[in-house]
């Protein structure tokens, strides 16, 4: 199986000049390192295994 970009989805074997970033343990691969930037600014965004929040939000009606 090919890993794409973590941001835009591009595979990075296409390219064959893939970037691969570890990050607490986990491997990210990117397709450029405006890409991996992307990545390192907002490294919780691609990481967070929860799918969470909307608990926080409650609908009380109208
Ligand atoms: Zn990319």
């Amino acid at each position: 199986m090919s890993e794409g970009c973590t941001i835009c989805a591009t595979p990075t074997d296409r390219h064959g000049g893939g970037l691969v970033f570890v990050y607490e343990g986990q491997k990210f691969f990117f397709c450029s390192l405006d890409c991996l930037k992307i990545f390192q600014a907002y490294p919780e965004t691609y990481t967070t295994d929860e799918d969470c929040s909307l608990s926080a939000i409650e609908d009380t009606g109208v």
